[in-house]
């Protein structure tokens, strides 16, 4: 179990779900989550960049929950207050990490919503899984994903979902470092392929995801025994080989979008063991050596 002690929630919190919704929506079995990121950019460019997508939504890696059916889901008020201190977290860790570097930390916003939404980068669904908008520097997160990740919360601990918005929390660093520039301009360049940009992106932002957890864990004493596994479990659930082959049953690595479960795994744990940014370069190395 993650320990929130007495920290406080972020403000950044947005309910856009409408009073009344239920605690928990219909459990859907095959709910999809979506680490995504969508541009800061046109994002309607990553569609027609990406050759044979439709949209730039289909461009974003799908990642399955991981969903344990028939678990008692937490009280809404229990998980959103998880949220929002956890996303606090990341305002402490970041604000101080940025501070390093002289630089200020803008926070980004945590948007909830309930089956779909509006945003600056198009319509959201809750099959998109949590997902961050530049053009907002908001996180949309749907009902039915702490639905999903109840099960997490009951029977493997609750690392994982603290580390999915650590890490959608990392794409807004990105943004804020200018590794967001580096991503699209290098799609604009268009000397390797969209996908293979998008894997460097993910993992960094599983890397810088991986330092938050080390530095939350010493500025607070984040982490109880079996979170980090947990997280490192995650991680590998979430790799495109292990989302491939429960979806269709064929690993085609030339369509990867956020890294293998292996490569997953192995960033996240650079950030956490280092827990330095420098750790996180997935720019400059061959892709095959990432
Ligand atoms: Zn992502």
């Amino acid at each position: 179990m993650v320990n929130l002690g007495n920290r406080s929630p972020s403000r950044n919190i947005v309910d856009r779900r409408p009073p009344g919704a239920p605690d928990r929506p219909a459990r859907s079995r095959g709910m999809m989550i979506g680490f995504g990121v969508i541009g800061a950019l046109a994002a309607g460019a990553l569609g027609v960049t990406v050759t044979g997508l439709n949209s730039a939504l289909e461009f974003i890696g799908i990642e399955r929950a991981l969903i344990a059916p028939g678990m008692e889901a937490p009280r809404r008020a229990e998980i959103d207050d998880f949220a929002a201190v956890i996303l606090g977290d990341t305002e402490r860790i970041w604000s101080a990490e940025f501070e390093r570097y002289g630089a200020p930390y803008q926070p980004p916003k945590l948007l909830f919503y309930a089956g779909q939404t509006t945003s600056g980068c198009g319509a959201i669904q809750a099959d998109f899984g949590p997902i961050y908008c530049g053009f907002d520097r908001q996180i949309f997160l749907d009902l039915s994903f702490f639905d999903a990740v109840s099960g997490d919360f009951e029977a493997r601990g609750d690392f994982p979902p603290a580390y999915i918005i650590a890490h959608e929390v990392a794409h807004h660093v990105q943004l804020l470092t200018g590794d967001m520039d580096i991503f699209y301009d290098r799609i604009d360049a268009g000397n390797e392929p969209a996908n293979q940009l998008q894997v460097r992106f993910e993992l960094q932002a599983d890397c810088l995801a991986g330092i938050w957890t080390k530095q939350a864990d010493q500025a607070f004493d984040l982490l109880e025994e079996g979170d980090i596994e947990e997280g490192i479990a995650a991680a590998r659930a979430f790799g495109d080989d292990a989302i491939q082959m429960m979806d269709r049953g064929v690993i085609n690595e030339a369509s990867f979008t956020h890294g293998s479960s292996e490569q997953r795994a192995e960033w996240f744990k650079s950030g956490y063991d280092s827990g330095e940014m420098a750790a996180c370069d997935t720019w400059t190395q061959e892709y095959d050596a990432l």
